[in-house]
């Protein structure tokens, strides 16, 4: 299979482009972050390094320490959405060297921004929710998130063990996935950008230093048995987190799993409406959630405008919202979390039933 191609643009999709364009003209806005991202950036790092170096060097009581391995998995999350994310589509900041430093923190807990980059802006932006090209929705053969996927009869139970599979994957992520993309140079069927001698060092560098880190100094400080539970636990929050919110975003009842035309490659819309069919907003009236998910819960802005920071995203959501209305284009969205998460299981069981 070849990554399909899309329709040309529709006239839907320049004038909301330029709408968004005239909004931030008019305010006299930059797209990039501002003071307060920066601010919470640097609170969400400084609160993760204490939170390391107070289980690490000050073993605090069992019980407390667990508290705090779940705490530093839901740090290293919120750092995920909030400050790598950005920084890896390069909305973070107006200056390149930040968006860099932002992105490179995923390095830093363990997985690899190179890889990421292929995976997240290249691969799941581009074909969002088509099978065997966007690697967000490939969790074969445990779980069946297309309809186009292979049914396997233990599917019949995956709205039941799936936050199982969830934990697992920031682990198999770091240890295992990201060595399968350097090894085939692929991302799924998308091949990786020609990798510089500059991106080896880094990759194998940032693998060394995560396993020092986490593995090495806390074996060192704790022992073998207290390291592997809270490893375990933080490994464990993280990928129940990181999976939960990306998911939620697309892996819906109302969203689509659209397939390209098999003689032509091609599909039926054009990037933008693609990208409004196969993507849905959740809580976006929650602030606490979307200061923590970093604007993850405004999905279809950040489809439609990766490389707009997600400070902006509230405001646009306005204009996106009208402009969808006027031209008949669905915008999906869950007013609630728990509603989101209720459609996930849903859909889940519903292609468990083979549907
Ligand atoms: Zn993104």
């Amino acid at each position: 299979m070849r990554p399909p191609r899309f329709s040309a643009a529709s006239s839907f999709h320049s004038d909301l482009k330029l709408r968004i364009k005239n909004y931030f003209t008019e305010k006299n806005l930059n797209q990039t972050g501002n003071f307060s991202l920066y601010f919470k950036a640097i609170l969400l790092v400084c609160a993760y390094i204490a939170t390391y170096v107070t289980l690490i060097f000050f073993t605090p009581h069992w019980a407390i320490a667990l508290v705090g391995c779940v705490l530093l998995g839901a740090l290293a999350s919120t750092i995920g959405f909030n400050v790598m994310h950005d920084g890896a589509h390069g909305s973070f900041s107006k200056k390149n060297w930040v968006n860099e430093l932002a992105g490179v923190s995923i390095n830093f807990l363990g997985a690899n921004v190179f890889m990421w980059k292929t995976k997240h802006n290249v691969v799941h932006h581009s074909f969002t929710n088509i099978d065997e090209v966007d690697d967000d929705m490939n969790a074969r053969p445990f779980l069946r998130l297309c309809p186009n996927q292979k049914f396997h009869r233990i599917h019949k139970y995956q709205h039941k063990y799936f936050l199982f599979v969830y934990s697992l994957l920031y682990l198999y992520w770091i240890f295992v996935t990201d060595y399968k993309k350097y090894a085939t140079k692929k991302v799924g069927i998308v091949p990786i950008q020609k990798m510089t001698v500059g991106d080896h060092l880094s990759f194998w560098g940032f693998k060394l230093l995560h396993i020092i880190l986490f593995v090495a100094i806390p074996l060192y400080m704790l022992g073998f048995t207290p390291w592997l539970i809270g490893f375990l636990v933080y490994g464990i929050s993280t990928g129940i987190l990181l999976s939960v919110v990306f998911q939620l975003a697309h892996a819906v009842e109302e969203a689509s799993f659209p397939m390209p035309n098999i003689e032509t490659n091609k599909l039926e819309d054009d990037w933008a409406i693609h990208q409004l069919k196969t993507t849905s907003n959740f809580a976006t009236n929650n602030k606490v959630l979307s200061w923590l998910v970093g604007g993850l819960n405004f999905q279809v802005e950040h489809h439609l405008f990766p490389n707009i920071s997600h400070v902006h995203y509230p405001a646009i959501s306005k204009i996106i919202k009208e402009t969808c209305r006027e031209y008949g284009i669905p915008y999906l969205e869950h007013p609630k979390l728990s509603m989101a998460f209720t459609s996930h299981v849903n859909h889940l069981r519903n292609l468990g039933n083979n549907q």
